[in-house]
């Protein structure tokens, strides 16, 4: 869009996006992102929260509270990864204390639910040859075995599970196993509070995405626990959703777990997969792998009420930071920073009513898909991409440049 001066006339953002920056080799690539594929074109209203470990720990982590009421607030944020501490990272940072991960806290205060997708380029083939779309996946995040309580039965013995109600009544006991000899105990519980709004995030993200939901437990075994999960999607999807997927041509589908997985493995992708905490922490491990690398999964975390934080999946990539902090140049992919960037702005674009906004997301999607597609990579891509004479390794910035030059010439 030029205007009469022949200059570039930025394009307007309506209402503000909370901007989360974070840490080491991420939050270098945060800035070269804004610097040259945002900010020449976007007169944006950034709303700022610095994540990056320093902050917190001086702030004594209020800042990350901060950061995720002002999500609430505005209705969709865009973050950076950021470090989790660890006894390392105390002595590296001189921390005041092991800091909570922000995600943790993030996702606590917006009670939401994060959901994972693959970004597709023709030239990396999914292990799978059949999925030619993506497969967004979506973990429970709460409770099962996560938050457990185990026993290492030493001998023979009886192993009850109790449940004492709060106001007096009679307790339930059952016996799980009269034990003839050592073995081991597990207790996990789950809440209808959590599961509901699991399933809320899901239906949500499957709505804005258009996208199937898939839902599978193993509920011909576990006929009271994952029963439950089952028939709380199922309330909720006949309650809140069943005429909207029916307007927008999705349908909630449930299946057995097993036969869940056996389908995946047919499909062509374009579904979600809402997981219990279990599967999806394999699940979407094993998807990650599949469709390529680390790098080019997108991540997203929906709460019930409708409020989006967009990130990537990966870390701070602290090996290539320690490179950059010698002076070394790191072929560090920030694909997934990217679409985290033209997730919020697709996303703010909708809610505001502002089709330009939506429409300059695409094109810098595209403008990252053809570069790849045209040879130009990161390393962590040329060692999974299809051979061609025209593959070349390049350095994160000018990957970047590739990409700007892409996104000018559509504009
Ligand atoms: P990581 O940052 O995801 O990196 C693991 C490895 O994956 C890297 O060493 C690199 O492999 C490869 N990789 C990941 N992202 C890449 C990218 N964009 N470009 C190229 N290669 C990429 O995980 P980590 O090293 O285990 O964790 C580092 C820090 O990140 C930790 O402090 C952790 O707390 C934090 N973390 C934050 C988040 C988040 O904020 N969402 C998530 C996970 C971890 P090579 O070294 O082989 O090139
Ligand atoms: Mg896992």
């Amino acid at each position: 869009m030029k205007n009469t001066q022949g200059s570039t006339q930025k394009i307007k953002v309506k209402s503000t996006i909370v901007e989360i920056d974070g840490d080491e080799m991420t939050r270098v690539m945060w800035k070269m992102v804004k610097d040259t594929l945002l900010l020449p074109y976007l007169d944006m209203a950034l709303e700022y929260y610095d994540l990056g470990l320093k902050k917190r720990d001086e702030t004594d982590d209020q800042i990350t509270v901060d950061a995720a009421n002002a999500i609430k607030k505005h209705g969709v944020g865009v973050k950076c990864a950021t470090i989790t501490p660890n006894k390392d990272r105390i002595k590296e940072y001189n921390l005041k204390q092991e800091w909570k991960s922000p995600n943790g806290t993030i996702r606590a205060i917006l009670d939401g639910t994060v959901f994972r997708s693959p970004i597709l380029v023709r030239n990396i083939p999914p292990a799978v040859r059949n999925w030619t779309k993506a497969i967004h996946i979506g973990r429970h995040a709460y409770g099962d075995v996560y938050k457990n309580q185990e026993i290492r039965v030493p001998g023979p013995g009886k192993g009850l599970l109790t449940f004492t109600p709060e106001n007096g009544g009679q307790p339930i006991t059952l016996t799980i196993q009269d034990f003839k000899g050592p073995g081991v105990l597990q207790g996990i519980h789950n809440t209808d509070r959590s599961i509901s709004s699991f399933a809320k995030a899901c239906f949500t993200y499957a709505l804005d995405q258009k996208v199937p939901l898939w839902f599978a437990t193993k509920d011909t075994i576990s006929k009271t626990y994952d029963a439950r999960f089952r028939q709380i999607f199922q309330d909720e999807f006949e309650k809140n959703w069943a005429d909207k997927f029916n307007d927008a041509g999705i349908e909630y589908f449930f299946t057995l777990i097993d036969d869940a997985v056996a389908r995946i493995m047919k499909s062509q992708g374009g579904i979600l997969w809402a997981c219990k905490n279990y599967d999806g922490d394999v699940m979407s491990d094993m998807l990650g792998s599949a469709y390529g690398s680390l790098a080019m999964m997108t991540s997203v975390l929906v709460s019930p009420e409708g409020y989006f934080e967009y990130e990537a999946a990966h870390g701070t990539v602290q090996k290539h930071y320690y490179k950059y902090l010698k002076g070394e140049k790191t072929s560090s992919n920030p694909m997934a920073l990217i679409f985290a960037w033209t997730g919020a702005l697709k996303k703010r674009g909708e809610l505001d009513n502002t089709p330009a906004v939506v429409e300059f997301a695409h094109k810098l999607e595209q403008a990252c898909i053809e570069t790849i597609e045209s040879g130009i990579m990161t390393g962590d891509l040329l060692k999974v991409a299809t051979s061609s004479p025209k593959n070349k390794q390049v350095y994160t910035e000018e990957f970047i440049d590739a990409i700007a030059n892409h996104l000018k010439k559509k504009l």
